[in-house]
């Protein structure tokens, strides 16, 4: 792995591997533990290829007992657990420890209930994000939040990451869409938060889990709320002569009071590249291009687009086309649904970021962005959720060219410091994971990141679930209930830091 410090191996643990399988398989009988390499290979990495490390096991529970007796039983040996769902996350939350169980929760893959009158579909974690859809839009329902990666990626993992899409802009991402959440706990009780209800009295625990990373317990299953499909969709396309007049018409857009079912930006590199792959007629003589999409009822809908079309004028667009039948409106999105993989043609390799700013400091961000490309030496393509500030600049690199990926990482890290510096935030939806873990401590005060340890404290006190991901440093839970510092020396400079 390059330059990632991950906890030391517990050489105990692994020396027990044998005993520990054995123990497993009398928990998860049949195929449900995998414990050669060559089957454990597909295991090594998740979207985050950079890294990749061997489990110790694969375990795939197929029931809350199972999943509950493993849990248990790796918090009575001390054994760390690495909740997986589909592997799709570009944070690397997923990405195993070579001394820990690799909990898989693909088999949790059954719509439990659709319950149309009160809106909500009960489903196993390891149900897909378009797998919920396609379970309810036979009565014309659909779940909302909509991930690029939702062919694969599990509504577990979706939890555990605060996943968002396009449609989160007017819909709101993951947090916003469930309900209910049973979910068992590294001891092995099995906990219930939420249900088909709105609100819940007392702590808002469903807050706190949906975005935990799988540090704070294991989802078995997920209440989510569906929405009745809107009457009709039709989008703007629109170019601008440069991104920051692009990135003022979005600002202008939503202070107007207009919330698009989906409002995505591109900058001229991603534009060239997306034509070039699917020809989806975009104009290649501007800098920047919008695709505003309007839902609602027909005569709604027509209206608003006028007014996005008049505001984009005012704000210096070169072209506007909207979109007059469904076709039409597919064409428009079919660039940027292909963005990613049509920027994965300008270069061997590209990596992927995720940061979030206030709207208004977009054109500034991209200023600076352009700057730092010179400055690393490496290309940048734009595409993001403009709507939520959510920016996903992919950077090109050659991963066979030495240093070129280290070179890849610094410029990451720097757009990342710049998403802080003009007040916004390490990540809009691909977590912390691995991947922004030491750049906590630029968002965060160490008393900041203390609070939180805390918190995970709360509900895994030996710290087994997921270490090494979203907390630069290990804390024991028992030195964060002592936090004096005498003479200025450290406390417990035994425990590691990385
Ligand atoms: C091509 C591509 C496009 C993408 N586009 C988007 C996008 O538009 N928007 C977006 O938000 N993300 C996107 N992602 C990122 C990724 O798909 C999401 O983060 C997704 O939610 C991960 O789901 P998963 O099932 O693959 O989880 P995994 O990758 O398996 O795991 C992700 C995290 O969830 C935890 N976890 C998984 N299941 C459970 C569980 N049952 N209980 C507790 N913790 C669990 C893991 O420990 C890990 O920390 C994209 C990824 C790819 C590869």
């Amino acid at each position: 792995m390059t330059g990632l410090v991950m906890p030391d191996l517990d050489r105990a643990v692994l020396a027990r591997r044998d005993g520990i399988v054995h123990a497993l398989r009398a928990i998860v009988p049949g195929e449900g533990v995998v414990a050669d390499p060559t089957s454990m290979r597909v295991y090594e990495s998740d979207g985050l290829t950079a890294y990749r490390q061997m489990p110790m096991v694969v375990v795939l529970p197929e029931t809350v007992d199972q999943v509950s007796r493993v849990l248990a039983y790796c918090h009575a040996e001390g054994i760390k657990v690495v909740p997986r769902g589909a592997g799709t996350s570009l944070s690397g939350g997923a990405l195993p420890l070579g001394d820990a169980v690799l909990l898989s929760m693909m088999k949790f893959n059954r719509v439990l209930d659709v319950d149309f009158p009160n809106r909500v579909a009960v489903v196993q974690p390891g149900v897909t994000n378009l797998g919920i859809t396609r379970a309810v839009e036979e009565r014309g329902f659909y779940y909302a939040p909509d991930p690029s990666s939702q062919i694969a990626c599990s509504i577990g993992g979706n939890v555990a990451e605060n996943s968002g899409g396009v449609h989160s802009l007017k819909y709101g991402l993951t947090t916003n869409n469930v309900l209910g959440l049973e979910m068992v706990l590294m001891t092995g009780e099995v906990v219930r938060i939420g249900g088909r209800h709105l609100d819940s009295e007392g702590y808002d625990l469903l807050g706190l889990m949906v975005g935990s990373e799988g540090l704070l317990a294991v989802v078995t299953e997920v209440t989510v709320r569906i929405l009745q499909k809107p009457e009709t969709a039709r989008a703007a396309l629109i170019g601008f002569p440069s991104s920051e007049q692009a990135g003022a018409a979005v600002a202008a857009i939503i202070a107007a009071g207009i919330i698009p079912g989906g409002m995505e930006m591109m900058d001229k590199p991603a534009i060239a590249a997306a034509e070039a792959f699917v020809h989806a007629g975009y104009p290649l003589d501007v800098e920047a291009l919008l695709i505003v999409e309007l839902d609602g009822p027909a005569v709604e809908v027509a209206d608003l687009l006028v007014r996005v079309e008049a505001i984009a004028n005012t704000h210096g667009a070169t072209e506007c086309r909207l979109s007059t039948s469904e076709a039409e409106r597919l064409s428009f999105w079919a660039g940027r649904k292909a963005a990613f993989p049509a920027v994965g043609r300008l270069s061997p390799d590209y990596y992927c970021m995720d940061g979030t700013i206030p709207r208004a400091a977009l054109p500034l961000v991209l200023r600076r962005m352009g700057e730092l490309s010179q400055t690393h030496g490496l290309r940048v393509a734009n595409v993001f959720h403009a709507g939520d500030g959510n920016l996903h600049p992919l950077i090109l690199y050659d991963a066979n060219i030495p240093g070129e990926l280290e070179r890849a990482e610094a410029f990451g890290a720097d757009i990342l410091r710049l998403c802080v510096e003009v007040g916004g935030v390490l990540t809009g939806e691909h977590g912390v994971g691995v991947e922004k873990r030491d750049l906590m401590g630029t968002m965060f005060g160490e008393d900041d990141l203390k609070q939180q340890q805390r918190v995970k404290c709360a509900f895994d006190e030996k710290q087994l679930l997921n270490p090494g991901k979203v907390f630069p440093e290990l804390h024991r839970c028992a030195e964060l209930g002592r936090l004096h510092v005498h003479g200025g020396a450290l406390p417990h400079p035994d425990i590691p830091r990385f």
